[in-house]
Protein backbone atom coordinates (compact mmCIF):
# COMPACT_ATOMS: atom_id res chain seq x y z
CA UNK A 1 0.00 0.00 0.00
CA UNK A 2 1.13 3.27 -0.63
CA UNK A 3 -0.04 5.58 2.53
CA UNK A 4 0.86 8.88 0.08
CA UNK A 5 1.37 11.99 2.85
CA UNK A 6 2.22 11.63 5.86
CA UNK A 7 1.90 14.56 8.54
CA UNK A 8 3.70 14.01 11.76
CA UNK A 9 2.81 16.06 14.80
CA UNK A 10 5.81 16.31 16.82
CA UNK A 11 9.37 16.25 15.88
CA UNK A 12 10.83 14.03 19.24
CA UNK A 13 12.20 10.90 19.12
CA UNK A 14 9.01 9.42 17.87
CA UNK A 15 8.31 11.57 15.11
CA UNK A 16 11.49 12.36 13.76
CA UNK A 17 12.39 8.09 13.71
CA UNK A 18 9.10 7.58 11.75
CA UNK A 19 10.14 10.27 9.21
CA UNK A 20 13.14 8.51 8.74
CA UNK A 21 11.62 5.09 8.81
CA UNK A 22 8.66 5.63 6.05
CA UNK A 23 11.65 7.86 4.01
CA UNK A 24 13.37 4.33 3.66
CA UNK A 25 10.10 3.05 2.61
CA UNK A 26 9.30 5.34 -0.28
CA UNK A 27 6.94 7.30 1.88
CA UNK A 28 6.89 10.85 2.33
CA UNK A 29 5.86 12.82 5.45
CA UNK A 30 5.86 16.82 6.74
CA UNK A 31 6.71 16.76 10.50
CA UNK A 32 5.60 19.95 12.58
CA UNK A 33 6.74 20.84 16.13
CA UNK A 34 6.15 23.56 18.25
CA UNK A 35 9.62 24.04 19.52
CA UNK A 36 12.68 24.17 16.98
CA UNK A 37 14.72 22.69 19.29
CA UNK A 38 15.00 19.87 21.65
CA UNK A 39 16.04 20.32 25.61
CA UNK A 40 16.94 17.68 28.25
CA UNK A 41 20.09 16.12 29.36
CA UNK A 42 21.59 12.25 28.63
CA UNK A 43 19.34 9.21 27.25
CA UNK A 44 20.39 5.70 27.73
CA UNK A 45 18.84 3.85 24.60
CA UNK A 46 19.11 -0.45 25.70
CA UNK A 47 17.71 -3.45 24.80
CA UNK A 48 15.98 -2.90 21.06
CA UNK A 49 16.54 0.46 20.98
CA UNK A 50 19.79 -0.25 19.79
CA UNK A 51 18.49 -2.65 16.84
CA UNK A 52 15.89 0.18 15.76
CA UNK A 53 19.19 2.99 15.70
CA UNK A 54 21.05 0.40 13.08
CA UNK A 55 17.49 0.12 11.42
CA UNK A 56 17.05 4.06 10.64
CA UNK A 57 21.22 3.55 9.56
CA UNK A 58 21.64 6.12 12.14
CA UNK A 59 23.78 3.60 14.62
CA UNK A 60 27.58 4.75 13.77
CA UNK A 61 26.54 8.59 14.02
CA UNK A 62 24.53 7.89 17.52
CA UNK A 63 27.71 5.91 18.66
CA UNK A 64 30.13 8.40 17.42
CA UNK A 65 28.37 11.20 19.36
CA UNK A 66 27.39 9.15 22.54
CA UNK A 67 28.89 6.50 24.73
CA UNK A 68 28.67 2.69 23.26
CA UNK A 69 28.42 -0.17 26.22
CA UNK A 70 28.88 -3.59 25.89
CA UNK A 71 26.04 -3.83 29.06
CA UNK A 72 22.94 -2.71 29.26
CA UNK A 73 21.89 0.05 30.92
CA UNK A 74 21.19 -1.70 34.20
CA UNK A 75 24.35 -3.75 34.14
CA UNK A 76 26.01 -1.55 37.08
CA UNK A 77 23.28 -1.75 40.11
CA UNK A 78 24.41 -0.64 43.03
CA UNK A 79 22.88 -0.68 46.62
CA UNK A 80 23.13 3.19 48.37
CA UNK A 81 26.50 2.17 50.20
CA UNK A 82 28.40 1.36 46.65
CA UNK A 83 28.08 -2.60 47.28
CA UNK A 84 27.01 -4.30 44.35
CA UNK A 85 23.04 -5.17 44.18
CA UNK A 86 22.76 -9.11 44.20
CA UNK A 87 19.96 -9.07 41.23
CA UNK A 88 20.41 -11.41 38.24
CA UNK A 89 21.90 -9.40 35.20
CA UNK A 90 19.50 -8.24 32.59
CA UNK A 91 19.54 -10.31 29.40
CA UNK A 92 21.61 -9.41 26.29
CA UNK A 93 20.22 -9.55 22.75
CA UNK A 94 22.29 -11.83 20.25
CA UNK A 95 22.67 -9.08 17.70
CA UNK A 96 25.50 -8.87 17.65
CA UNK A 97 25.07 -4.83 18.59
CA UNK A 98 26.19 -2.81 21.62
CA UNK A 99 24.12 -3.69 24.17
CA UNK A 100 22.75 0.52 24.65
CA UNK A 101 23.63 3.45 23.34
CA UNK A 102 24.40 6.98 25.92
CA UNK A 103 23.71 10.30 24.12
CA UNK A 104 23.25 13.88 24.97
CA UNK A 105 19.62 14.34 23.55
CA UNK A 106 20.16 17.38 21.41
CA UNK A 107 22.57 15.61 19.64
CA UNK A 108 20.20 12.58 19.20
CA UNK A 109 17.84 15.43 17.95
CA UNK A 110 19.88 16.54 15.37
CA UNK A 111 21.25 12.98 14.20
CA UNK A 112 17.30 12.03 13.74
CA UNK A 113 16.39 15.34 11.94
CA UNK A 114 19.41 14.83 9.48
CA UNK A 115 18.30 11.34 8.76
CA UNK A 116 14.55 12.45 8.37
CA UNK A 117 15.85 15.50 5.96
CA UNK A 118 18.19 13.39 4.30
CA UNK A 119 15.39 10.77 3.66
CA UNK A 120 12.89 13.47 2.02
CA UNK A 121 10.98 14.57 5.37
CA UNK A 122 10.27 18.04 5.50
CA UNK A 123 9.98 20.01 8.85
CA UNK A 124 8.01 23.06 9.96
CA UNK A 125 8.66 24.68 13.48
CA UNK A 126 6.58 26.92 15.68
CA UNK A 127 3.08 25.54 14.59
CA UNK A 128 0.94 23.01 16.07
CA UNK A 129 -2.99 20.97 14.64
CA UNK A 130 -5.67 23.38 15.88
CA UNK A 131 -8.39 20.55 14.31
CA UNK A 132 -8.96 18.16 11.65
CA UNK A 133 -11.55 16.48 9.87
CA UNK A 134 -10.80 13.33 7.90
CA UNK A 135 -13.47 11.31 5.30
CA UNK A 136 -13.13 7.95 3.83
CA UNK A 137 -10.20 9.71 1.52
CA UNK A 138 -8.23 11.40 3.73
CA UNK A 139 -7.34 14.04 6.77
CA UNK A 140 -8.18 17.77 6.67
CA UNK A 141 -5.70 19.42 9.13
CA UNK A 142 -6.33 23.39 10.12
CA UNK A 143 -3.13 24.29 11.71
CA UNK A 144 -2.46 26.90 14.63
CA UNK A 145 -0.88 29.28 12.03
CA UNK A 146 -4.00 29.39 10.45
CA UNK A 147 -2.63 27.31 7.16
CA UNK A 148 -4.24 24.04 6.01
CA UNK A 149 -3.48 20.93 4.54
CA UNK A 150 -4.59 17.11 3.43
CA UNK A 151 -2.84 14.27 4.13
CA UNK A 152 -3.79 10.69 3.67
CA UNK A 153 -2.96 9.92 7.29
CA UNK A 154 -2.02 12.07 10.89
CA UNK A 155 0.20 10.66 13.04
CA UNK A 156 0.44 12.31 16.73
CA UNK A 157 3.74 12.06 18.17
CA UNK A 158 3.48 14.74 20.36
CA UNK A 159 4.53 13.93 23.63
CA UNK A 160 2.90 13.03 26.78
CA UNK A 161 0.62 16.30 26.66
CA UNK A 162 -0.18 15.50 23.51
CA UNK A 163 -2.70 17.68 21.36
CA UNK A 164 -3.51 15.05 18.36
CA UNK A 165 -4.51 12.99 21.82
CA UNK A 166 -6.46 15.49 22.87
CA UNK A 167 -8.33 15.61 19.80
CA UNK A 168 -8.75 11.85 19.57
CA UNK A 169 -9.40 10.34 22.90
CA UNK A 170 -10.93 13.55 24.90
CA UNK A 171 -11.07 11.25 28.02
CA UNK A 172 -7.68 9.79 28.00
CA UNK A 173 -5.58 12.14 30.69
CA UNK A 174 -2.13 11.47 31.76
CA UNK A 175 -1.75 11.26 35.71
CA UNK A 176 0.61 12.87 37.48
CA UNK A 177 2.78 10.54 39.89
CA UNK A 178 3.66 13.23 42.77
CA UNK A 179 7.34 12.93 41.68
CA UNK A 180 9.47 15.01 39.65
CA UNK A 181 12.34 14.31 37.94
CA UNK A 182 15.67 16.13 38.78
CA UNK A 183 18.56 15.94 36.25
CA UNK A 184 22.00 17.79 36.44
CA UNK A 185 24.63 17.46 34.06
CA UNK A 186 28.44 18.41 35.35
CA UNK A 187 30.99 19.44 33.05
CA UNK A 188 33.86 16.66 34.10
CA UNK A 189 33.85 12.77 34.17
CA UNK A 190 32.48 10.62 36.93
CA UNK A 191 33.22 11.37 40.05
CA UNK A 192 33.35 6.89 40.83
CA UNK A 193 31.87 4.56 39.40
CA UNK A 194 28.74 5.20 37.03
CA UNK A 195 25.57 3.05 37.49
CA UNK A 196 22.50 3.01 39.35
CA UNK A 197 22.31 3.34 42.97
CA UNK A 198 19.67 1.72 44.83
CA UNK A 199 17.75 2.16 48.31
CA UNK A 200 14.62 0.98 49.72
CA UNK A 201 13.11 4.53 48.42
CA UNK A 202 15.44 6.26 45.81
CA UNK A 203 17.40 5.60 43.24
CA UNK A 204 19.95 8.08 41.36
CA UNK A 205 21.53 7.16 37.92
CA UNK A 206 25.07 8.35 37.39
CA UNK A 207 25.95 7.83 33.42
CA UNK A 208 28.92 9.02 31.85
CA UNK A 209 28.48 11.47 28.78
CA UNK A 210 30.73 12.05 25.94
CA UNK A 211 33.05 14.83 26.09
CA UNK A 212 33.65 14.20 29.63
CA UNK A 213 30.50 15.11 31.34
CA UNK A 214 28.52 13.24 33.52
CA UNK A 215 24.65 12.63 34.01
CA UNK A 216 23.29 12.58 37.27
CA UNK A 217 19.73 11.59 37.55
CA UNK A 218 17.09 10.88 40.37
CA UNK A 219 13.36 11.88 41.59
CA UNK A 220 11.85 13.80 44.51
CA UNK A 221 8.25 14.07 45.81
CA UNK A 222 6.82 17.19 44.92
CA UNK A 223 2.99 18.29 45.00
CA UNK A 224 0.94 18.45 41.47
CA UNK A 225 1.13 22.31 40.21
CA UNK A 226 4.08 22.93 42.57
CA UNK A 227 6.60 25.35 40.66
CA UNK A 228 10.35 24.13 41.42
CA UNK A 229 12.83 26.66 41.62
CA UNK A 230 16.17 26.17 40.87
CA UNK A 231 17.06 26.53 44.61
CA UNK A 232 14.70 24.25 46.11
CA UNK A 233 15.87 21.99 42.67
CA UNK A 234 19.50 22.41 43.92
CA UNK A 235 18.44 21.84 47.73
CA UNK A 236 16.72 18.58 46.69
CA UNK A 237 19.04 16.50 44.70
CA UNK A 238 21.51 17.61 47.16
CA UNK A 239 19.07 16.11 49.79
CA UNK A 240 18.54 12.87 48.11
CA UNK A 241 22.45 12.48 47.00
CA UNK A 242 23.12 12.83 50.54
CA UNK A 243 20.98 9.65 51.62
CA UNK A 244 23.60 7.61 49.03
CA UNK A 245 27.03 7.26 51.03
CA UNK A 246 29.05 5.74 48.44
CA UNK A 247 31.66 7.70 46.62
CA UNK A 248 30.17 8.77 43.70
CA UNK A 249 27.18 10.08 45.12
CA UNK A 250 28.89 11.36 47.85
CA UNK A 251 31.42 13.47 45.27
CA UNK A 252 28.83 14.56 43.51
CA UNK A 253 26.81 16.02 46.33
CA UNK A 254 30.01 18.39 47.02
CA UNK A 255 30.44 19.85 43.79
CA UNK A 256 26.91 20.61 43.12
CA UNK A 257 27.20 24.35 43.19
CA UNK A 258 24.71 26.99 43.17
CA UNK A 259 25.61 28.19 39.61
CA UNK A 260 24.53 24.48 38.13
CA UNK A 261 20.78 24.02 36.96
CA UNK A 262 18.97 21.41 37.49
CA UNK A 263 16.24 20.24 35.11
CA UNK A 264 12.92 19.73 36.47
CA UNK A 265 10.44 17.37 34.45
CA UNK A 266 7.03 16.49 36.40
CA UNK A 267 6.60 12.34 35.87
CA UNK A 268 3.05 12.20 34.61
CA UNK A 269 2.03 8.41 32.93
CA UNK A 270 -0.52 7.80 30.06
CA UNK A 271 -1.07 4.48 29.01
CA UNK A 272 -3.91 5.22 26.30
CA UNK A 273 -6.30 2.12 25.99
CA UNK A 274 -6.71 0.19 22.77
CA UNK A 275 -7.19 1.02 19.17
CA UNK A 276 -5.06 4.26 19.36
CA UNK A 277 -6.16 5.15 16.37
CA UNK A 278 -9.45 6.51 14.88
CA UNK A 279 -9.65 6.45 11.37
CA UNK A 280 -6.55 8.05 9.35
CA UNK A 281 -5.37 8.84 12.61
CA UNK A 282 -3.26 7.36 15.38
CA UNK A 283 -0.79 8.04 18.07
CA UNK A 284 2.87 7.24 18.83
CA UNK A 285 5.24 7.32 21.84
CA UNK A 286 4.79 9.36 24.57
CA UNK A 287 1.60 10.56 23.19
CA UNK A 288 0.00 6.96 23.71
CA UNK A 289 2.16 5.61 26.69
CA UNK A 290 4.41 8.16 28.57
CA UNK A 291 5.88 6.43 32.05
CA UNK A 292 8.47 7.07 34.41
CA UNK A 293 12.37 7.03 33.42
CA UNK A 294 12.54 3.54 35.55
CA UNK A 295 13.22 0.84 32.83
CA UNK A 296 14.81 3.64 31.01
CA UNK A 297 12.57 2.36 28.19
CA UNK A 298 10.26 5.54 26.71
CA UNK A 299 12.53 6.39 24.30
CA UNK A 300 13.00 3.06 23.19
CA UNK A 301 9.57 2.13 22.82
CA UNK A 302 9.20 5.28 20.63
CA UNK A 303 12.08 4.21 18.71
CA UNK A 304 10.14 0.78 18.09
CA UNK A 305 6.80 2.32 17.43
CA UNK A 306 8.05 4.09 14.72
CA UNK A 307 9.96 1.56 12.44
CA UNK A 308 6.85 -0.76 13.31
CA UNK A 309 4.15 1.46 11.58
CA UNK A 310 6.31 2.00 8.85
CA UNK A 311 7.31 -1.38 7.99
CA UNK A 312 3.45 -2.04 8.16
CA UNK A 313 2.41 1.01 6.19
CA UNK A 314 4.37 -0.02 3.37
CA UNK A 315 2.91 -3.80 3.63
CA UNK A 316 -0.59 -3.74 4.55
CA UNK A 317 -3.35 -2.99 1.71
CA UNK A 318 -5.35 -0.49 3.63
CA UNK A 319 -4.30 1.94 6.06
CA UNK A 320 -7.07 0.25 8.91
CA UNK A 321 -5.14 -3.00 8.14
CA UNK A 322 -1.84 -1.65 8.61
CA UNK A 323 -2.65 0.20 12.11
CA UNK A 324 -4.38 -3.05 13.39
CA UNK A 325 -1.29 -4.87 12.90
CA UNK A 326 0.20 -1.97 14.56
CA UNK A 327 -1.48 -2.29 17.50
CA UNK A 328 -1.52 -5.90 17.66
CA UNK A 329 2.66 -5.32 17.98
CA UNK A 330 3.31 -2.58 20.62
CA UNK A 331 0.33 -2.70 22.58
CA UNK A 332 1.34 -5.75 25.17
CA UNK A 333 4.98 -4.70 24.74
CA UNK A 334 4.55 -1.06 25.82
CA UNK A 335 2.18 -2.33 28.65
CA UNK A 336 5.26 -3.88 30.07
CA UNK A 337 7.25 -0.54 29.91
CA UNK A 338 4.57 1.61 31.85
CA UNK A 339 3.33 -0.99 33.96
CA UNK A 340 6.63 -1.76 35.67
CA UNK A 341 8.06 1.52 35.34
CA UNK A 342 4.79 2.99 37.75
CA UNK A 343 5.18 -0.26 39.87
CA UNK A 344 9.28 0.51 40.62
CA UNK A 345 8.06 3.71 41.54
CA UNK A 346 5.45 2.20 43.68
CA UNK A 347 7.88 0.40 45.27
CA UNK A 348 9.82 3.26 46.08
CA UNK A 349 7.14 4.99 48.04
CA UNK A 350 6.38 1.73 49.53
CA UNK A 351 10.08 1.43 50.84
CA UNK A 352 10.55 -2.04 49.43
CA UNK A 353 13.80 -3.83 49.00
CA UNK A 354 16.00 -2.73 46.30
CA UNK A 355 16.47 -6.64 45.28
CA UNK A 356 12.63 -7.14 44.97
CA UNK A 357 12.89 -3.87 42.65
CA UNK A 358 16.24 -5.02 40.92
CA UNK A 359 14.27 -8.83 40.34
CA UNK A 360 11.09 -6.64 38.80
CA UNK A 361 13.28 -4.85 36.47
CA UNK A 362 15.31 -7.79 35.36
CA UNK A 363 12.05 -9.39 34.44
CA UNK A 364 10.53 -6.61 32.71
CA UNK A 365 13.97 -6.25 30.35
CA UNK A 366 13.98 -10.16 29.85
CA UNK A 367 10.66 -9.56 28.01
CA UNK A 368 11.63 -6.73 25.84
CA UNK A 369 14.74 -8.66 24.79
CA UNK A 370 12.26 -10.61 22.42
CA UNK A 371 11.95 -8.23 19.16
CA UNK A 372 9.51 -5.86 18.32
C1 LIG B 1 13.42 12.29 33.43
C2 LIG B 1 13.27 11.34 32.28
C3 LIG B 1 14.31 10.53 31.92
C4 LIG B 1 14.16 9.62 30.87
N1 LIG B 1 15.20 8.81 30.56
C5 LIG B 1 15.05 7.92 29.54
C6 LIG B 1 16.13 7.05 29.19
O1 LIG B 1 17.24 7.11 29.75
N2 LIG B 1 15.91 6.15 28.18
C7 LIG B 1 14.72 6.09 27.50
O2 LIG B 1 14.58 5.26 26.58
N3 LIG B 1 13.69 6.90 27.83
C8 LIG B 1 13.84 7.80 28.82
N4 LIG B 1 12.80 8.66 29.12
C9 LIG B 1 11.57 8.60 28.32
C10 LIG B 1 11.75 9.33 26.99
O3 LIG B 1 12.30 10.62 27.21
C11 LIG B 1 10.41 9.47 26.28
O4 LIG B 1 9.73 8.24 26.30
C12 LIG B 1 10.64 9.91 24.83
O5 LIG B 1 11.24 11.17 24.79
C13 LIG B 1 9.32 9.91 24.07
O6 LIG B 1 9.53 10.43 22.78
P1 LIG B 1 8.33 11.11 21.99
O7 LIG B 1 8.91 11.56 20.71
O8 LIG B 1 7.16 10.20 21.99
O9 LIG B 1 7.91 12.36 22.88
P2 LIG B 1 8.72 13.67 23.22
O10 LIG B 1 10.16 13.39 23.36
O11 LIG B 1 8.01 14.32 24.35
O12 LIG B 1 8.56 14.58 21.91
C14 LIG B 1 7.33 15.19 21.60
C15 LIG B 1 7.58 16.33 20.63
O13 LIG B 1 6.32 16.90 20.31
C16 LIG B 1 6.39 18.30 20.42
N5 LIG B 1 5.05 18.78 20.78
C17 LIG B 1 4.44 18.73 21.99
N6 LIG B 1 3.21 19.21 21.89
C18 LIG B 1 3.02 19.56 20.60
C19 LIG B 1 1.93 20.10 19.87
N7 LIG B 1 0.77 20.40 20.47
N8 LIG B 1 2.10 20.33 18.55
C20 LIG B 1 3.28 20.04 17.92
N9 LIG B 1 4.34 19.53 18.56
C21 LIG B 1 4.21 19.28 19.88
C22 LIG B 1 7.43 18.58 21.48
O14 LIG B 1 8.01 19.88 21.29
C23 LIG B 1 8.43 17.46 21.21
O15 LIG B 1 9.42 17.82 20.27
C24 LIG B 1 12.94 9.55 30.18
C25 LIG B 1 11.88 10.39 30.53
C26 LIG B 1 12.04 11.30 31.57
C27 LIG B 1 10.88 12.19 31.93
Amino acid sequence: MSAGHVLIVGAGIAGTSLAVALGHHGISSEVIDLDDHTVGAHIGLTNRAVDVLAELGVLDAVADAGTVMSDSVFGRMFLATGEPLPVPPPPRTDTGLPASVGIYRPELARILVDAAKAAGAVFRFGLSVESFHQDSAGVDVTFTDGSTGRYDLVVGADGVRSKVRELLHPKARPRYTGVVALRWMLDEEPPGQPGFYNSKTEMVAIAPVKGGRTYVATGAPSPEGHRVDQREARGMLRDVLSRFPAPAPTALREKLSDDHTVLVHPYEWILVPEPWYRGRVTLIGDAAHATTAHLSSGGGMALEDAVVLAQELAEADTIERAFAAFMKRRFARVKVVVDASVRLLEMHQAGESPMAMGALRTQATTALINPY
